[in-house]
């Protein structure tokens, strides 16, 4: 609470470079940083740290930058109380809130309106930077399941491995196939059984807690157990085949095949576009949740077992990870789930992809209606411009304007 302004005592560099990250000028302030004398941890007059300039403006690269130059998670003079994860929340950057959250921030400050940083998502409809927000655990907390405990000849996670197992933990889409291909990309399938374990550990832990309990969580961690489960049977079932049928070709003798398989067990649409797998397989693994009495196993089953019930992962991932609101026009991949794809069947148009990985095992299905959907947009076009002006009508228009 300085009288004359903190602005008069910020130099020409601390100004340019606030004034740079305000426009998102990210080479001009990357320039300008190997000037700054006396480091990143300054104030303007608002009381906003540079990192929290940088949040605010959903710059991942500046904030990464500000991070390893030691910037303050915690310096905050913002009149209101805003956090850079505040910030961040604001700017709906998911990768940013992420960054924070790994840095250590507190997600539970609060600001002058007694808002945390999610619900200050919330309130601004980012959705995603909610569920980042809310599903976070620290990779601390993660580091139990990296140690040996009484009679374990290893550890159930590799310590090596510890990110990984943070990432897969921390992932906010919970499609069966996102889920599984993260386990590929992270190094995770050669410990399926190991991970199953540790999820359902996490999941007793989180349950069996003196307070705070997150059941949410719990449930969470008790479903990745699940898929991950799914997984294993059909690894198991998919190397059962295998020996039975030793001449089966290259093809099945590369190793994580069976991701293949059950990527397409998943992805196997019945005559009413609906994913069988999927909907039995949430069902079940909802129906073995072993707390019953708790309130969101309830909210599940009860929604389950409505008339007219949304698709079973729907209900999930509403009871998980908080209803969108009413208007959810936010594009989805066809694979995966994932939210605000990049890629487009280049056919059809009609359907989006994260990238051609997931267009690729896609394809099984989606090769039946790409040639519909196709003509549907074709024709839609078509219709759209009126068609090219024709001449009697042309003439008929002409006449009524000199008659
Ligand atoms: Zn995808
Ligand atoms: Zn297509």
């Amino acid at each position: 609470m300085s009288e004359d302004g903190k602005k008069s005592q910020l130099d020409d560099i601390q100004l340019q470079l606030i004034e740079r990250i305000s426009k998102n000028d990210t080479n001009g302030f990357k320039q300008l940083l190997g000037q700054l004398k006396g480091g990143v941890n300054f104030v303007d007059d608002s009381g906003m740290s540079i990192l929290a300039h940088a949040s605010f403006k959903g710059n991942k690269e500046a904030v990464q930058l500000l991070l390893d130059m030691g910037a303050d998670i915690n310096l905050n003079q913002h009149g209101a109380d805003y956090t850079p994860l505040h910030f961040a929340a604001l700017s709906g950057n998911t990768n940013v809130c992420r960054q924070l959250l790994d840095a250590g921030i507190n997600a539970n400050s609060i600001n002058s309106v007694n808002r945390t940083a999610s619900q200050m998502a919330a309130f601004v409809g980012n959705h995603a930077c909610v569920e980042t927000i809310n599903n976070y655990v620290s990779l601390a907390s993660l580091e139990y399941y990296t140690q040996l405990h009484g009679q374990q000849q290893e550890p159930q996670i590799p310590p090596a491995l510890l990110k990984s197992f943070h990432t897969f933990v921390t992932e906010i889409n919970l499609h069966p196939v996102r889920i599984t291909l993260n386990a590929q990309s992270l190094g995770l399938l050669k410990l399926l059984a190991n991970l199953r374990k540790a999820l359902t550990l996490m999941c007793e832990k989180e349950m069996q807690k003196t307070h705070d309990i997150n059941e949410l969580m719990a449930f969470k961690y008790h479903y990745l157990g699940w898929i991950v489960g799914e997984l294993l049977r059909c690894e198991e079932q998919f190397k059962a085949q295998h020996k039975d049928k030793p001449a089966e070709g290259d093809a099945a003798n590369k190793g994580g095949d069976f991701v293949e398989v059950f990527v397409k067990r998943v992805l196997k649409e019945n005559k009413l576009g609906q994913l069988d797998y999927v909907e039995f397989t949430v069902r079940e693994c909802a129906r073995e949740f072993p707390y019953r009495e708790c309130t969101v196993f309830r909210q599940i089953a009860t929604q389950l077992g409505g008339k007219d019930a949304a698709p079973a992962l729907v209900i999930l991932r509403n009871a998980i990870n908080g209803l969108r609101g009413f208007v959810d026009e936010t594009s989805y991949c066809s694979t995966c789930g994932q939210e605000k794809p990049d890629k487009k069947c280049s056919k059809c148009k009609a359907v989006q992809y994260c990238d051609r990985e997931c267009q690729r095992l896609h394809w099984f299905m989606h090769k039946k209606s790409c040639p519909r959907l196709l003509a549907a947009v074709l024709a839609g076009k078509k219709d759209q411009p009126k068609a090219p002006i024709d001449a009697s009508e042309l003439r008929e228009e002409l006449a009524k304007l000199s008659a």
